[in-house]
């Protein structure tokens, strides 16, 4: 009863082993597999040749795993699950690669394995055959693991009887030839069939994130036409209202179809920005960039009567950012500024604060203009929200993006009727030199 009891605990262990040994051959195959799906879908909508190379390469990485470090499924035939990366080749109609795989397959076979190399090229020949057989005809999934896994079994059984046990034991010999003829099968399916599944789910997601981008678009594209509609429609109301003949009429409606139409030219003008922006960044002199700034705006601040204080306790303040799209920013923030200007009040001022930390610049910007309440706070930095008759709605949302593309941040506060701060936080960063 000893000896029965440990055969029984024999056979469970091997048993349990073979089930390990098949479990890490799957890990083995389905890692790359797993990384190239997550890197498909993290990178949405790559083009095919960037999928195809990261398609090669996961499959490329599962081949070297396999024959690597994988393991035969039977200590007696040297077989292992080495012609599933074959497989998913052949799978996705990748001819050249197929062959590659082949290529390497045989060699390693042949040194490694010391099959008869005649053997293992009529085996991969007669899979090619039957690849591009089906590639010919109807070429369904089911049919390719099914002529896989016959042509596999056939020379499986070739090299067990012919070769390796010429006058073993033939019953036991067809027994396990069988066992590792389905586990080749069910684990060739599974692996197929997890690839298959994955890539639907990425494409799935793909689709959403399409529809949504879509979606975005079509929204923006209505506002824009809607935003672009509203003056021409003013100016087409005036130009039916005048009257060549009429010389008051023309005086009058001429300068507003003007406006209406720069009005329009602006808003356009602001949108292709918008469209466009990228950051080219070098090293600058924010002091510098202030003083230019104040020279070319101090005429408009002065008949305005707005001053317009500084408080940058540098002489001069270097560092990477892109001179040009700042001064846009900076304008935009000024415009907001003197449009926000309250008449009610005695004096109206800008302050401007600068200071610098070891690894920001801060920047703020504050006015005791009209201020907004709260719901326009929430609103302010949205593409087309805007409180002004003659306003675009896009200077908040350009210099959102800007700041965005320097990795820095934009914030405002305000108090409806007393004044509105603007702050910038941009990273420190210094040219090395
Ligand atoms: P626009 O100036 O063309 O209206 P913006 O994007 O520059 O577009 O500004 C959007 C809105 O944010 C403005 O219409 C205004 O209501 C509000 N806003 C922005 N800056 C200020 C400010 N400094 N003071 C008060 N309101 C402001
Ligand atoms: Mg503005």
């Amino acid at each position: 009863s000893r000896m029965a009891y440990n055969t029984t605990e024999r056979k469970c262990y091997s048993i349990v082993s073979y089930l390990e040994i098949i479990l890490n051959n799957c890990v083995y195959l389905l890692c790359p597999i797993s990384l190239y799906l997550i890197y498909i879908s993290y990178r949405k909508n790559i083009n095919k040749e960037v999928n195809t190379i990261a398609f090669e390469m996961a499959i490329s990485s599962s081949l070297y795993f396999i024959l690597r470090c994988g393991m035969p499924l039977h200590h007696n035939y040297p077989t292992m699950l080495f012609d599933v990366p074959l497989l998913l080749a052949f799978s996705k109609k990748k001819t050249g690669f197929s062959i590659v795989i082949s290529i390497v397959l045989i060699i390693y076979q042949t040194i490694f394995l010391r099959t008869m190399p005649l053997l293992l090229i009529v085996e991969y020949i007669v899979y090619f055959l039957g690849y591009l057989h089906l590639n010919k005809y109807k070429f369904s999934l089911g049919n390719l693991i099914h002529g896989f896994i016959i042509v596999n079994s056939f020379f499986l059984a070739i090299k067990v009887f012919w070769f390796i046990s010429p006058n073993g034991c033939y019953d036991n010999n067809i027994i396990y030839l069988c066992c590792i003829i389905i586990v080749i099968y069910l684990v060739s399916s599974m692996i197929l069939y997890f690839l298959y599944k994955g890539e639907k789910i990425v494409d799935f997601n793909n689709s959403l994130y399409n529809i949504q981008k879509e979606k975005e678009l079509r929204a923006s594209l209505f506002k824009v036409t809607h935003e672009i509609k509203n003056p021409i429609a003013v100016c087409k109301g005036y130009l039916d209202m005048l009257d060549p003949s009429d010389n008051k009429k023309c005086t009058k409606y001429i300068p507003i179809l003007k406006s209406e139409i720069n009005r329009t030219l602006i808003l356009m003008d602001d949108f292709l920005d918008y469209t466009k922006i990228k950051i080219e960044t070098e090293e600058i002199d924010l002091v510098m960039l202030f003083e230019e700034l104040d020279s070319s705006l101090r005429p408009l601040f002065s008949s305005k009567k707005i001053t317009v204080n500084y408080n940058i306790p540098y002489e001069e303040l270097y560092f990477e950012a892109d001179y040009n799209r700042l001064k846009q920013v900076f304008i935009n923030l000024f415009k907001n500024a003197l449009e926000a200007k309250d008449d009610t009040k005695e004096h109206s001022y800008i302050d401007v604060t600068v200071k610098e930390t070891e690894s920001n610049i801060f920047i703020k910007i504050k006015d005791n203009g009209i201020g907004m309440t709260k719901e326009e706070l929430e609103k302010v930095g949205q593409m087309f929200f805007t409180t002004k008759k003659k306003g675009s709605g896009l200077g908040t949302c350009l210099s959102k993006e800007i700041i965005k593309l320097h990795k820095g941040n934009i914030t405002y506060s305000s108090r409806k009727g007393e004044w509105t701060e603007t702050n910038i936080t941009l990273p420190n960063i210094k040219v090395m030199s």
